[in-house]
């Protein structure tokens, strides 16, 4: 295969989410495996939905997750490029104007659907005489542009659903250009995949009807149509459609939460996949074991609890230095490796650490019940003497066990609660020595 050369093509109407993102990724991983380049495509060319502010945060968001491009540009700057291509359609008799309103439409495929027909449309326009034209625009009328669709089978190989085809004589001719002149996404898109000498494109299966009428305008503008493939969408973990829940899941969320970048990424490049969902430090990794041929038809399922899964095995096999800023975050004391290997087993984001950094460093609320009143100040009575190590905790606690004949859970539970007030958490023993026989004796004390 020659070098790929791909899009991501975003609009910047809002921010990047994990469906975005995993669009973003299948192209990175099939460039980068293939020896080829990835480009950002800036589709704004609704001016009045894109933002500035959108397309620096989508920017910052791909540098975040490391999948950095090629090139990037705007649609924003070609305007001429894509009147220079609707000339050239319109000088082969493929896009023609026409004149109906949104009302007139409706009511035309209502009238069709009432006589057992498609809702298709009906062509008016193509045989509208220039009389008639200029009769319409005198009565102030403004024409949108349609591109004639050739009736006949566009069929592709599509790198993920296989065979596909798409009757043209089915579908309405679609409008390229509105009435005040902006452009739909249909043409820049075309336009701009041929000026990038784009081999592949690459998107969510939301876009296989577009690729039918796409797929003849790369014809009649470039003479041939680059590769496709077209991704089932994300599904919630519920198998509901695409949700808001996950609609909202953008990267600064993800990243607030503590989710690292290879965490998302893992998962992303597996989900719907024949590979099995695990965590990857890399990604030249996913990059080598990325295939279109093993990503499935069925909706992928994107599950909250995979990603934190994933995100845990990531941030237990780190090393200190990976988390120590986002642990420095919670409490400046947390940035130090005892304090993080005492507790990264019970945390599956850095930030799950901030109540065990209360504990080792900050306030915390003794809890000791009313039978365990006597016990917890027998215990301060038997903390052995000088620093707190990490053996402190089993001598201590062998000694309270011959002491009181305590044992198992009615031994180590009223200790716990005493000195985190919490039932559950980090080791005892790892845990002792960061508390420091002050605090220690506080808790015991104020039981
Ligand atoms: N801006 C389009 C979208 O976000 C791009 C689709 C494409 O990749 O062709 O849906």
């Amino acid at each position: 295969m020659t070098s790929p050369v791909v899009r991501f093509a975003p609009s910047p109407t809002g921010k990047l989410h994990v469906g975005n993102v995993r669009t973003a990724l299948i192209n990175w991983l099939f460039a980068m495996g293939n020896g080829g380049k990835f480009f950002l495509r800036v589709d704004d060319t609704d001016t009045e939905r894109s933002t500035e502010a959108f397309e620096a945060q989508i920017k910052a968001d791909l540098k975040w997750l490391g999948l950095v491009w090629d090139d990037t540009f705007n649609q924003s700057a070609r305007f001429e490029k894509y009147d220079a291509a609707a000339d050239k359609l319109r000088d082969m008799g493929l896009l023609y104007a026409c004149y109906e309103t949104a009302d007139e439409l409706d009511r035309k495929r209502k009238i069709a659907l009432s006589r057992g027909r498609p809702p298709v449309y009906d062509r008016a326009g193509l045989n509208l005489s220039d009389e008639d034209r200029a009769k319409l625009e005198a009565e102030g009328r403004k024409p949108h542009w349609r591109f004639k669709l050739s009736g006949g089978r566009i069929e592709w190989t599509d790198l993920v659903r296989g065979p596909q085809g798409i009757d043209t004589a089915s579908v309405s001719d679609p409008v390229l250009i509105r009435e005040d002149g902006s452009y739909l996404y249909t043409l820049p898109s075309v336009v701009d995949d041929i000026d990038a000498g784009i081999t592949h494109v690459v998107r969510g299966e939301d876009h296989v009807t577009n690729s039918g009428a796409q797929i003849e305008i790369f014809k009649a503008l470039g003479g041939s149509a680059p590769e496709m493939a077209h991704t089932p969408l994300l599904v919630d973990a519920e198998g509901g459609a695409f949700s808001k829940r996950l609609g909202s899941l953008n990267m600064e969320t993800l990243e607030a939460r503590g989710i690292l970048p290879m965490a998302i990424l893992s998962l992303l490049a597996k989900l719907g996949t024949s590979d099995n969902i695990e965590v990857r430090d890399n990604l030249e990794s996913l990059a080598a074991e990325f295939d279109f041929s093993k990503i499935g038809r069925a909706p992928a399922k994107f599950d909250e609890r995979d990603l934190l899964a994933l995100n845990a095995t990531l941030i237990h096999t780190k090393p200190f230095n990976a988390v120590k800023e986002q642990l420095a975050q919670i409490a400046p004391e947390a940035a130090n490796e005892t304090f993080w290997l005492a507790v990264r087993e019970n945390c599956q984001t850095v930030f799950d650490a901030q109540p065990f950094a209360d504990i080792a460093y900050g306030h915390v609320e003794p809890i000791v019940d009313d039978e365990d009143k006597a016990f917890i100040s027998e215990a301060l009575g038997l903390l052995p003497d000088g620093e707190l190590t990490p053996e402190t905790w089993k001598s201590w606690t062998t000694k309270l066990k011959e002491q009181t004949g305590r044992k198992g859970r009615g031994l180590f539970m009223p200790l716990r609660k005493a000195l985190t007030g919490m039932e559950h958490g980090p080791d005892m023993g790892a845990i002792l020595p960061l508390i420091g026989r002050e605090a220690v004796e506080r808790r015991l004390a104020r039981g």
